[in-house]
């Protein structure tokens, strides 16, 4: 209690500061932000920044909470050789005692400005590392994040503090964005005076190999993807993926009937040596793919062919409409992550929804994805402890847990279990209207409006509250749509919400061979995954990853840190242990596993005859596949 009401103090305290006027600092000249990224190869940024200022005491902050990352995730630990000068005189600078992210200095009498230089050290990008700190530099690409390398002062919102930037590119490399350019020659730029808030949103992509294609229909505002690879050959898209890519803008039109950008660029940093995420803007998306991703034809399949679309619907929801908790007025305060089950969740679905409308995921394919989803989210019994809206709130620390126990604790189920949810409320919305209406409907309502925006000013943000949603829903069909959300949300039932994929004329079989799709994730992401037989989740070298509580692998005792050895006595490979689980519909005897547990030898006997198990979807005879509508293409007369 106490803690809770000292920090209510202090937020109040905040906010009454943020409201006087800054003593320090000049609203009206830009600051100047000079990015030097002709490093990139040994993955080190050199920024030089002058900001207007007046005698005093300064604040900077350096970037906390970055929007679209949902977490205090800004690398404060990559910022390196600050230093601070005024007339060309250092000036001393001191670290906040308490927040971390924010440096004190005087301005001394006579000066109108200070400058502050700085590096950002990048590094080989490692796994469960926050999206900010996850490095996007090799040494053919670079995606230049301007929070990396910031610090703005305290007091006016980022959203009124004019910034003019400019970068420099390694020599010979080509570069795109979203920012709009005042002059560009042999590989350096100036950009136009735009907000900070905008060039934050407006990260630049560079590369040695480097390609635009524009994408979309001819009329309205012009769509490209932006590609730089780690080889030329990587560049090459055919004809029939290009046509996808196409249709996506198209069927994004068709379902959100608007458009709040004034261009939209897909970035596609394509490397091997990069983490695999992607990270939402409003007129750009920053994606982070394997270097073969568009020729080869097996990451089609894999889980990133659904990334594009994802990012792509969040320039509506998540941009253009924010929840009024994730909307803070700089990168400092934190964020009220609870609505993310709208934010994150429903931008699943809508993002399956044109993966499926633009032809990037066959009708196969889409139902194999959701039979992964359904047999996920079954085995999520962490459920039983942890609703789902315990999840978005838990979310600025969840994105970084551990995936060993995954299924005890949930982790960012909002996700894929928000596809499920919203496919709930879309077959329940067509159903009642007698399929006069959809979920469509409810996108043309809630992301509708003015999208223009006029020259020199920031895209609008729309906010929302959980009330505003319940509102729209029933302006689209009358229901209780307040108690059925809010009993998703809070449920601990063991049982996920799967009564969308029932109602979309589908239900979860069980068959003896993994779907092709099962069999793309589990090379795309190095795992072996028998959670619908035994029960266990390893890795490729035999390490556990995650037990599903109840199953065969649980109850016989196996846990994290252990590593697989052997099948009774033979050394155990992937293609051994699939055979030996599927064998033991017949076999007499048990299937017996040897692990190492640190350095001790244990072989566990696991009670389970049901053979080979691997979810998929069947349709469910009487009904119609509405799922099917869903997910197929639509063409509106209006
Ligand atoms: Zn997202």
């Amino acid at each position: 209690m106490l803690r809770h009401r000292r920090f209510a103090f202090a937020f109040i305290l905040l906010l009454f500061l943020s409201a006087l006027p800054a003593p320090a600092q000049d609203a009206g000249r830009p600051m100047q932000i000079h990015l030097d990224a002709s490093d990139v190869p040994r993955k080190l940024l050199h920024c030089r920044i002058v900001i207007p200022a007046r005698p005093g005491p300064l604040t900077l902050y350096y970037p906390k909470w970055i929007p679209g990352e949902h977490s205090p995730s800004g690398p404060i630990n990559d910022l390196s050789g600050l230093k601070i000068s005024a007339n060309g005189k250092p000036l001393a600078w001191r670290r906040d005692d308490v927040d971390l992210y924010a440096f004190h200095l005087t301005v001394p009498e006579g000066v109108d400005s200070i400058e502050a230089s700085l590096d950002y050290l990048g590094q080989q990008a490692r796994e469960a590392e926050g999206f900010s700190s996850g490095t996007c530099m090799t040494a053919q690409l670079g995606i230049l994040n301007w929070s990396l390398v910031t610090l703005y002062p305290k007091g006016l919102p980022p959203r009124e503090q004019k910034v003019q930037a400019h970068v420099k590119v390694p020599q010979g490399w080509k570069f795109g964005t979203a920012l709009p350019i005042d002059w560009q020659k042999d590989g350096e730029a100036q950009f136009k005076t735009v907000s900070l808030e905008m060039l934050i949103d407006s990260p630049v992509l560079c590369g040695a190999h480097f390609r635009e294609i524009p994408i979309g229909p001819k009329d309205g505002p012009p769509h490209f993807l932006v590609l730089a690879c780690d080889s030329a050959a990587g560049l090459e898209i055919d004809d029939d993926l290009k046509s996808q890519y196409d249709r996506l803008v198209v069927q994004a039109g068709e379902l959100f009937g608007s458009r709040h950008y004034r261009s939209y660029r897909f970035l596609l940093a394509m490397s091997d040596h990069i983490r695999h995420d992607a990270v939402e803007h409003h007129e750009c998306s920053d994606n982070r793919v394997p270097e073969r991703f568009l020729v080869d034809e097996d990451y089609r399949t894999h889980a990133s062919a659904w990334m594009l679309p994802h990012e792509f619907v969040h320039s509506w929801n998540g941009k253009f409409r924010r929840p009024a908790g994730l909307t803070t007025p700089d990168y400092q305060q934190p964020m009220k992550t609870r609505d993310l089950w709208f934010y994150e969740g429903l931008t699943q679905y809508l993002g399956f929804v044109l993966t499926g409308r633009s032809g990037l995921y066959t009708p196969d394919l889409m139902q194999e994805n959701f039979a992964l989803i359904a047999d996920w989210a079954r085995n999520q019994r962490g459920r039983t402890w942890r609703p789902l809206e315990d999840t978005t709130g838990g979310a600025p620390t969840l994105y970084y847990a551990r995936t060993e126990w995954g299924s005890r604790r949930r982790g960012v189920d909002f996700y894929d279990e928000g596809a499920l949810l919203w496919l709930d409320v879309d077959t329940l919305i067509r159903e009642k209207s007698g399929g006069k209406k959809s979920f469509d409907d409810f996108c043309r309502a809630f992301f509708g409006g003015n999208g223009s925006i006029p020259d020199g000013t920031s895209p609008a943000v729309k906010t929302y509250t959980f009330d505003d949603v319940v509102r729209t829903l029933n302006d689209v069909v009358a229901h209780d749509w307040k108690s059925f959300l809010h009993e998703r949300l809070t449920s601990t039932d063991l049982e996920p919400p799967l009564e969308g994929l029932k109602r979309g004329g589908w239900k979860v079989v069980y068959e003896t061979s993994p779907s092709e799709l099962l069999k793309a994730r589990e090379s795309e992401d190095k795992n072996i995954n028998l959670t619908a037989s035994i029960g266990l989740k390893l890795r490729e070298d035999g390490g556990v990853i995650d037990i599903i509580p109840g199953s065969a692998a649980d109850k016989a005792g196996i846990g994290p840190g252990m590593k697989l050895l052997a099948i009774r006595d033979r050394r155990w490979t992937a293609d051994r242990l699939k055979e030996a689980v599927a064998g033991t519909s017949k076999a007499k005897d048990k299937l017996t596993l040897m692990f190492e547990n640190q350095e001790y030898f244990r072989t566990f006997v696991l009670d389970y005859n049901g053979g080979a198990r691997y979810p998929h979807l069947e349709r469910d005879e009487g009904g119609a596949d509405v799922f099917g509508a869903i997910f197929g293409a639509v063409k509106r007369t209006q």
